[in-house]
């Protein structure tokens, strides 16, 4: 059996869990809840970042610090996980879902000025498969309309845009450490405060509305509530087991470009014959290899294909049913203009089993695919360099 995702552990994370319990506080933003939001400002250079229970609870968070109230509209592809669109509808606002663009799938930044309204307050962009949507365009028209851009990186942790940090550049950003991303802790995420002036009402609203965190550093002699709140903030366990990932979150996203890679060569041929699409990452991005999907030509060619790994055992999956066509979409956003992209796209993409130890697993989900992976020999192992893998390519087809 060859499922689409497996947990990846660097070993260290029940030692760290151990060592918080030792210490006597298992409650938030103990040792190695700092540890993390240190790490995480160090790694993405943002001004603060908070760890959350999830990255839904980051963008609640993150409606909540832009003071969205019934009727505010926010900008968003449909193309998205619900919490994108939640997190919004909870207080009131309204998701204006824009089409994608065909070749990263991210919101078509072209589209986004012709729908905005007197009642537009923000942008959410999403970063699929961790690939940057255009920011420098999304912010320029930001900031001609007076908009807040948060952007849901929920895949993005370790991509870049332009070698900005993709969660950093918008004025809030929020990622998830959900089991099924690049860097995990079971149920997990982080809200990153770009912009200072939310900084101080992130924390209280994270502490359930009080100034416990100033009076933790000392800044206040006593704590009492401040404003609306909730608990966004994780168990120490939590974080320890997070922090045990990103200590080793490059060697991580190595391993995963390194299986990217190798899809990515050896479906090349069948992009040629016009089988299918292969993923584009534009110049100006790094990606994490959070993803490796390919486009087939009809809903009929994914739904054959998905019959034909069925029989193998192997389990690719698809991705959103756009939001814009689920009931809850219907009653609580609308779209500009039309979504055409986002339903041919949807209905065509495939994600292929992709973690690390994968292994020569990785050869049976290509032949699968028809790929003629003249390489199999050599894909004894995922830590080979694919640039050594190409040169024992070369040796083989001699
Ligand atoms: C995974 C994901 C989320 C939700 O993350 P959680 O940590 O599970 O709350 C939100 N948006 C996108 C784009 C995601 O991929």
């Amino acid at each position: 059996m060859i499922p689409f995702n497996k947990i990846y552990l660097t070993g260290k994370e029940l030692e760290y869990i151990r060592q918080s319990h030792e210490t006597g506080n298992l409650s938030g933003d103990g040792v190695f809840t700092h540890k993390a939001s240190e790490w995480l400002e160090n790694q993405t250079k943002t001004h603060k970042a908070l760890i959350t229970h999830s990255c839904t609870a980051a963008l609640e968070m993150a409606a909540l610090l832009a003071e969205i109230q019934a009727g505010d509209e926010v900008i968003m592809p449909s193309y998205t996980f619900v919490s994108t669109a939640n997190a919004f509808v909870l207080r009131g606002g309204v998701p204006v879902f824009v089409d994608i663009r065909p070749d990263t799938l991210n919101i078509d930044e072209t589209l986004i000025e012709a729908a905005i309204t007197p009642r537009t307050k923000a942008i959410v962009p999403v970063h699929y498969a961790g690939v940057g949507c255009e920011m420098d365009t999304i912010m320029q028209i930001a900031k001609k309309y007076d908009l807040l851009v948060i952007e849901d990186a929920a895949q993005g942790i370790m991509a870049t845009y332009k070698d900005r940090a993709l969660g950093s550049i918008g004025h809030i950003g929020a990622y998830s450490f959900h089991e099924t991303k690049n860097i995990i802790s079971g149920e997990g995420g982080a809200i990153l405060i770009n912009d200072e002036r939310f900084a101080e009402r992130a924390e209280i609203i994270r502490e359930k509305g009080t100034n416990r965190s100033q009076f933790y550093r000392g800044q206040v002699d006593k704590y009492t509530w401040q404003d609306v709140g909730s608990s966004y903030l994780p168990g120490e366990d939590v974080a320890a087991f997070l922090y045990a990932q990103l200590e080793k979150a490059k060697e991580i996203t190595q391993k995963r470009l390194d299986i990217w890679n190798i899809y990515h060569e050896e479906l090349e041929e069948l992009e040629q014959k016009g089988d299918l699409r292969r993923p584009i990452i534009p110049a100006e991005c790094q990606h994490n290899a959070h993803m490796y999907y390919v486009l087939l030509n009809s809903l009929d060619q994914r739904t054959e294909l998905i019959k034909r790994f069925k029989k193998q055992d192997i389990h690719p999956v698809f991705h959103y049913i756009p939001l814009h066509s689920a009931p809850a979409g219907k009653q609580f956003a609308r779209t500009h203009g039309e979504l055409k992209h986002t339903d041919s796209l949807s209905e065509r993409l495939l994600r292929l089993p992709l973690w690390v130890g994968l292994g020569q697993q990785q050869n049976e989900v290509l032949k699968v695919i028809g790929a003629k992976v003249a390489t199999s020999f050599f894909l004894l192992s995922n830590t080979l360099d694919i640039n050594m893998l190409r040169a024992l390519n070369g040796v083989a087809l001699i």
